[in-house]
């Protein structure tokens, strides 16, 4: 690493750095730990088209809240995933489909901007909870290395598409995934996940951009019990007594459209925007004042 003027950038090998070994509330500067966490993903693995940017930034985003549940447990990996599940964009495809620029891919009245990060982060968090963990670090590993026993010495820098990755974790878990990365990362909306109470039946069904498949399995805690089901087709049903209340996915693990999400969005934007004209307002108030003085 380099300590330099500019906040962080993940060179080959060096690292530059200038963020003042700032603390976050985990007790270490999460930038310094991201520019780290590219060494894998971008310097070793290096993505074969910018269109292919989230295999960096998801990856390195992701990362980072896996490591504080391995130092500390689950309440600080849930924390930081709820931190960016509330700033997703969801304006374009994380993956267009075609060469991309980099300079298009971040730039979020472009590309997806931010959500190669965090939509690629939470999709990660969602793909290891569908295939396991054996699966997940084993595809991780040939993705990474080309090999799922890595030593030193006897591997070399590796480019790689989305297309490699989801080769890669459909050969691992001998299924094919690529529903899952589609409606993903080749869609602009998060999956919907709708419930509907019938008489003694909870009716599930996903709603998918473009209506793609989508057979996600999902949990469903009814009453005190917690219900896996599979969701073939996109759908599903659980029996419900009239006085049992329901709660989609209690365990956090599908990452799916939340109306709420949108709306604490909408409401911070028009807080944001009448907090500026506010104090627009004020400025040239004062301004108004300062000239009636000097007169
Ligand atoms: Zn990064």
């Amino acid at each position: 690493m380099v300590e330099t003027p500019h906040l962080g950038m993940e060179h080959q090998t060096i690292n530059a750095y200038g963020n003042d070994y700032r603390k976050a509330e985990t007790g270490y500067d999460w930038l310094l730990q991201h520019e780290f966490a590219h060494e894998w993903f971008g310097n070793q693995l290096t993505n074969t088209d910018w269109d292919d940017f989230w295999l960096h930034e998801g990856f390195a985003t992701y990362m980072q809240p896996l490591y504080l549940q391995w130092l500390r447990g689950d309440m600080e990996y849930f924390a930081a995933l709820m931190k960016m599940r509330s700033v997703l964009m969801l304006k374009h495809p994380v993956v267009a489909g075609r060469p991309m620029l980099e300079k298009d891919v971040s730039d979020a009245s472009r590309g997806p901007g931010n959500d190669v990060y965090y939509k690629g982060a939470l999709m990660l968090h969602t793909l290891r909870g569908l295939i396991g963990d054996d699966a997940f670090f084993h595809s991780i590993r040939e993705l990474v290395y080309g090999t799922d026993d890595p030593r030193p010495g006897q591997f070399r820098p590796r480019q790689a598409s989305t297309d490699d990755f989801v080769a890669i974790v459909s050969r691992v878990t001998g299924k094919d995934y690529r529903w899952f990365f589609d409606a993903y990362l080749r869609t602009v909306k998060l999956p919907a996940l709708l419930a509907e109470r019938d008489g003694g039946t909870l009716h599930l069904r996903w709603q998918v951009e473009g209506d793609r498949p989508f057979p996600m399995p999902v949990q469903v805690r009814i009453g005190r019990r917690v219900v896996e089901v599979p969701m073939a087709g996109g759908q599903g049903a659980v029996a419900i007594a009239a006085d049992e209340s329901y709660t989609l996915d209690p365990h956090s693990k599908v990452l799916r459209d939340l109306p709420y999400m949108a709306e604490f969005q909408q409401d911070q934007a028009e807080r944001a925007r009448a907090a500026a004209e506010a104090a627009k307002a004020a400025a040239k108030a004062a301004t108004g004042s300062a000239a009636t003085e000097k007169r």
